[in-house]
């Protein structure tokens, strides 16, 4: 039983498949929240304010530095985006479990800063396959895509900061692996709480 909630941490390259897989799992595992992030990007046509993030202007995210709002936040392909401290001290305190899908500037603020995190990082399959998604996916201009295949060479070095790799070849694998990393972390033994064994078997 968790005494309080788990913090997972999940970074990747732009189009490596994140989004999705975090949205998926936090469907499918019981008790794990994607928490919601603010950023100052322009929404995209299927994205809504409050579910996807939190759209916010400059001024407003300004004022949340300043104000010391964010567990994390960062400049991320000329976009501000972070992770609001309150959310995520409501969510673990309640025990559930939170799963951030941020950049890796953000998840070395929250290594620093947050106990017990736990750091996954997703890979595509290649540089190739990375490009291809990139522009199947279709939603950002040309230079957008350019921008973040140079983000992605600066951004894949990084995986070393983490404690765990998924490379998303097919999708339904890289699940099961999330899932498996989620599920080993709940059953660690600093996660039982003691007086329920002893209750349980009296002891
Ligand atoms: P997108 O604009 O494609 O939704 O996200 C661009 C990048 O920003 C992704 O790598 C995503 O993980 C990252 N990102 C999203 N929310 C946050 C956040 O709250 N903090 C940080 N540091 N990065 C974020």
């Amino acid at each position: 039983m968790s005494q309080r909630g788990l913090l997972i941490v999940v970074s990747a390259p732009s189009g490596a498949g994140k989004t999705t897989l975090c949205k998926e799992i936090s469907r499918v595992l019981p008790n794990l929240q994607h928490s919601v992030s603010y950023t100052t990007r322009k929404p995209r046509p299927n994205e809504k304010d409050g579910e996807h993030y939190f759209f916010v202007t400059q001024e407003k995210f300004s004022k949340m530095i300043k104000d010391k709002e964010f567990a994390e936040w960062a400049l991320v392909h000329s976009n501000l985006y972070g992770t609001s401290k309150k959310q995520l001290s409501e969510m673990k305190n309640r025990g559930i479990d939170v799963i951030l899908d941020i950049d890796s500037q953000g998840a070395m603020q929250i290594k620093d800063n947050w106990k017990g995190g736990i750091f996954i990082y997703i890979l595509p399959p290649s540089f190739d396959d990375l490009k291809r998604r990139l522009t199947e996916r279709n939603s950002d201009a040309t230079n957008e895509i350019e921008k973040r295949l140079e983000n992605a060479k600066k951004e894949i070095p990084q995986y070393k900061m983490y404690n765990y790799v998924i490379i998303n070849d097919k999708f339904e694998k890289a699940l099961e692996d999330l899932k498996s990393i989620i599920t080993a972390e709940r059953l660690k033994i600093e996660k039982f709480n003691p007086d329920m064994i002893t209750k349980k078997f009296n002891i």
